[in-house]
């Protein structure tokens, strides 16, 4: 009760350190958390930014400490935390490594949340951020706007006279440049609120999760993951109103707003009964999934961010998080749960497989997409050395910690050569991207897909 004196010594202790903290209430990495951590060190060597860099401070273990010394108010939440925080790729390789069950990617993105209500970013950071994260996200319809603007750039003849006049260079933009997404002439935004029937006996009805960006730069890989969950006798719902699952927002610290989007998905997709709710984007999974432990702790009703024709008003019962949790699967695992049952023709390839971090390390799924890669008759499927290390990508990482990104891509693509795979199949549109830029750049010439579209190619449809 406020105002009640401390009842105990561990009440007094722990309303006394709470005065010192660095940290504020309310999404704040907790004691009973970073202290699983016993300092054993076997997260270093599966954290990229440490061996990128050998410094305890870009470590997982470095900066769980640094977490607990804010905490305790023995370190001040500036620049230099935010700085090793922010070079973090949130790819959770160390939750794997470790032995000890530390949650990292749920500290991570709690201490972000602290950063962003208590440390304030330089003006332009602050104004793009608020840009991508309260404005640009929360609203398909900016979305699409922003697409057709670039779409413009890209098809007018001005990209290739940035490119040609050396005016990217310049500016130092040249490798963020090569990372922007080719946007789609169709956007799959047509295909929202429709119903498309199984092929065969109906074997599951289930509803799709078409994403933000990827409905403006993935349509093909949407229509090849409806196309395929049909011929294995799925009906595919794409539930009209739903939204960017708000992965870039939580793993920015935003979480006010991808609260505010998790949501307005759950209400969408639980206005219909489906035996799943599928997605073949490995972040956009990740955090799907992870909606009841996002949901956990909320804005009261007045503060919320709204979202697209959505004020929130209503209270929100925690059960349907529960319920939409259950529901949701990775298109591999789903596929791969059920079995395929359309048939598939010889599709002569020779294969390598890239762990998506969020499927891999968020999702525990590794077996799944690569039984169905093995699947394909004809297929050569040859594991790549260090597939299960991150690309790079990391949602925008790529674009804000761009010269760590590319030397980590640099080392994945000579890894993808060794292989001799023509082929790199992953299981998340980021990673894709990131991976297709890595063999252009760096000319390795492999094909870069989904395990969706290699299952596309193989299937006979009879169509
Ligand atoms: S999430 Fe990835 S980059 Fe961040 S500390 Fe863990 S292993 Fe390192
Ligand atoms: S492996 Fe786990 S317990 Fe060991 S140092 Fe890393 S985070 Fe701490």
């Amino acid at each position: 009760m406020p105002g009640t004196p401390p009842q105990t010594r561990d009440e007094a202790q722990r309303e006394f350190a709470a005065t010192l903290s660095g940290f504020t209430a309310g999404d704040k990495p907790e004691y009973a958390d970073y202290s699983r951590c016993i300092h054993c060190g076997l997260c270093l060597n599966a954290c990229p930014t440490y061996r990128l860099w050998h410094n305890e401070a870009d470590s997982p273990r470095g900066r769980v400490r640094q977490m607990l010394l804010i905490d305790q108010g023995r370190m001040e939440l500036g620049e230099g935390f935010v700085t090793h925080i922010d070079r973090c790729l949130d790819c959770r390789a160390c939750e794997t490594a470790c032995p000890s069950g530390v949650e990292y990617g749920k500290l991570v993105e709690q201490a972000r949340t602290q950063i962003e209500k208590n440390y304030k970013r330089p003006f332009a950071s602050r104004a793009i951020r608020n840009f991508v994260y309260r404005r640009l996200l929360v609203e398909p319809q900016r979305v699409a706007r922003m697409a057709r603007i670039v779409r413009f750039y890209q098809r007018s003849g001005l990209e290739s006279l940035a490119r040609g006049t050396g005016i990217l260079r310049l500016l130092g933009l040249q490798e963020r440049a090569a990372l922007l997404p080719r946007i789609d002439g169709d956007f799959f935004y047509s295909r929202l609120g429709k119903t498309f029937p199984a092929r065969g006996e109906r074997r599951a009805r289930v509803a799709f999760f078409a994403g933000c960006i990827a409905q403006v730069t993935f349509t093909a890989l949407n229509d090849a993951t409806i196309r395929v969950l049909r011929a294995n006798g799925c009906e595919v719902v794409v539930p009209d109103g739903q939204v960017c699952c708000g992965a870039l927002a939580a793993h920015a610290g935003v979480r006010d707003v991808a609260r505010a989007l998790a949501r307005k998905n759950v209400q969408v997709f639980l206005r219909e009964p489906f035996d799943a709710i599928i997605t073949n984007a490995a972040g956009c999974g990740s955090t799907l999934k992870e909606y009841t432990h996002l949901l956990e702790e909320d804005e009261p009703q007045d503060h919320r961010p709204s979202v697209t024709n959505d004020k929130h008003g209503d209270a929100f019962p925690a059960e349907m998080a529960t319920e939409f949790v259950k529901k949701t699967r990775d298109v591999t695992e789903f596929l791969a749960e059920m079995g395929l049952s359309a048939p598939l023709r010889e599709t002569k390839l020779r294969v390598t497989y890239q762990d998506s971090c969020h499927l891999l390390h968020g999702q525990k799924i590794r077996e799944a997409p690569r039984q169905l890669i093995r699947a394909v008759p004809g297929v050569e499927f040859v594991e790549m050395p260090l597939a299960d290390h991150c690309c790079g990508s990391a949602g925008v990482y790529n674009v804000t910690e761009t010269a760590a990104s590319m030397e980590l891509l640099e080392g994945k693509m000579q890894h993808a050569r060794s292989t001799g795979a023509a082929a790199i199949v992953t299981a998340n549109p980021g990673c894709i991207l990131q991976l297709r830029a890595g063999a252009r750049m760096h000319g390795t010439g492999q094909e870069v897909m989904h395990v969706v579209e290699l299952l596309d190619r193989a299937t006979v449809r009879g169509d």
